[in-house]
């Protein structure tokens, strides 16, 4: 979402002269848009704005000017207590404030800094945002829904991203539709929790996020579909049934279960048990039988016992997953599980990662493994690292590498797998059998 709003960060500053630039030397404006769902991200914040700070001073002894901005949700959660401990940034504006950008610039030029953004508008942001958005490559993100009504106890989503709201069908369509002819050929719908997307439609009814899809694949050129992240709760039949009978949905889904314990997801808020999310696992593999699964968890949340923590254990084998995100849990100031008198200690915690990483690591080499000898669809989307190595995903999100394939970028093509490794796979483009030959073997 981030990497989402950055783009568009951009074009909102394009019409008064701004450029992306790669690096911060030599900028005018530099923008931190920054993360606050853990500790570690947010340190991350004050430790680039110390190099941020010898660039801006640089700048001033040559008698320039460089504004520092920090955006997103540290910024919403912090407001000008940032400026207070990092008194060269001039703005500070929340997630659902980047359209006011442009004025935000006008008064930190004129009154020398101090801007303090972090309203939530009534009017949505993306009522005023530019219509027209950059290119953004073969692959590209576009928000479909933003913020979060669920709380759960252990996160911040809610307070800095704020309350759930959905754009209409009608603005996403047009935006998917202009990332198309500009060579997207998938497109990943971006949402807090996605799968609660309920966007006004052209009938004025409210869409779900299954009707919003199967609207988007009759786009022509758009061959890929995505979506993340997902609540369980939200998980529609709907939805389900899409899985198993849109070939432009991919066969791949994040659907985070944080715990496999009843009494910890109890705790969390996240009004589901561990047998309703097997039992949704059940339904979508019938529906879709090839679907890959990917999950986050987090361990050491309050309370949490071995017992529980074994659980966790015993879920992640009942699933199986292609790939995961595991945190230890990570006390968020304000949310109700920061108080909790019941913390689990550092140790603990870190010890309970590594086994939980272990099993989720086994799992996705595994997977990997499985693709050898296989011939799956690659969209070609960057270069690789190696001259004349072009890297893709599969339909299941591995990431594939061809050698002497630059011609390819942008493209999808059948590739022959070669060789698993644990986060890629290596191959050789396949030549596509003669359709009378595939007709029949069916
Ligand atoms: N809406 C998604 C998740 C969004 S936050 C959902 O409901 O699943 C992304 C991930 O960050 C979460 O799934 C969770 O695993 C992790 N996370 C959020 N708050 C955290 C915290 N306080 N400590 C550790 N991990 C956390
Ligand atoms: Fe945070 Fe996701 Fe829970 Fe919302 S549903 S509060 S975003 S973890």
């Amino acid at each position: 979402m981030n990497v989402y709003d950055s783009v568009r960060m951009a074009d909102v500053l394009a019409p008064l002269g701004y450029a992306a630039s790669d690096t911060p030397e030599g900028a005018d404006l530099v923008i931190l848009n920054t993360c606050h769902i853990r500790e570690k991200a947010e340190e991350k914040v004050y430790s680039d704005l110390g190099r941020v700070r010898a660039e801006k001073e640089r700048r001033q002894k040559a008698g320039g000017r460089m504004l520092v901005a920090v955006g997103g949700c540290v910024a919403q959660a912090e407001g000008a207590e940032i400026i207070a401990r990092a008194p060269m940034v001039d703005m500070v504006f929340g997630p659902q404030s980047y359209h006011q950008l442009p004025e935000m610039v006008t008064r930190a030029v004129r009154q020398g800094g101090g801007v303090v953004e972090l309203d939530f508008p009534p009017v949505s942001k993306f009522d005023t945002l530019p219509e027209s958005v950059s290119p953004q490559g073969v692959s590209a993100f576009v928000a479909v829904q933003e913020g979060c009504d669920k709380f759960c106890t252990f996160c911040v989503v809610p307070y800095t991203r704020g309350a759930e709201y959905s754009r209409p069908v009608a603005a996403l369509e047009k935006e998917v539709r202009a990332l198309v002819e500009q060579g997207t050929r998938e497109v990943m719908l971006l949402g807090q929790n996605v799968n609660a997307f309920h966007g006004e439609g052209p009938d004025r009814q409210s869409w779900s996020l299954a009707q919003l899809i199967a609207r988007l694949a009759c786009i022509e050129g758009l061959e890929r579909i995505r979506y993340t992240t997902s609540h369980p709760r939200d998980m529609t039949e709907d939805l389900i049934a899409l899985h198993g009978g849109e070939p432009k949905l991919m066969p791949y889904l994040h659907l985070p279960v944080q715990s496999g314990s009843d009494a910890v997801l109890k705790r969390m808020n996240r009004k589901h048990t561990a047998a309703e999310y097997l039992d949704i696992i059940t339904r979508l593999r019938k529906s879709r039988p090839d679907i890959a699964l990917s999950s986050d968890f987090i361990v050491g949340f309050p309370g949490e016992t071995e017992q529980d923590f074994t659980d966790t254990l015993h879920l992640v084998q009942q699933v199986g997953y292609a790939s995961a995100y595991s945190f230890k849990y990570s006390a968020r100031p304000g949310t109700p599980a920061a108080t909790d008198d019941q913390q689990v200690a550092d140790e603990t915690k870190a010890e309970r990662l590594q086994r939980l990483q272990a099993l989720l690591m086994s799992q996705q080499e595994a997977f990997n493994r499985a693709s050898v000898g296989q011939t799956v669809d690659v969209l070609f989307d960057r270069e690789g690292k190696y001259e004349g190595q072009v890297m893709g995903k599969s339909p299941y999100m591995q990431s594939v590498h061809v050698r002497n394939g630059a011609e390819w970028a942008g493209r999808i093509l059948p590739v022959r797998i070669t060789e698993a490794f644990a986060n890629s796979l290596a191959g050789e483009i396949a030549i596509p059998q003669p359709k009378q030959q595939r007709r029949s073997a069916a």
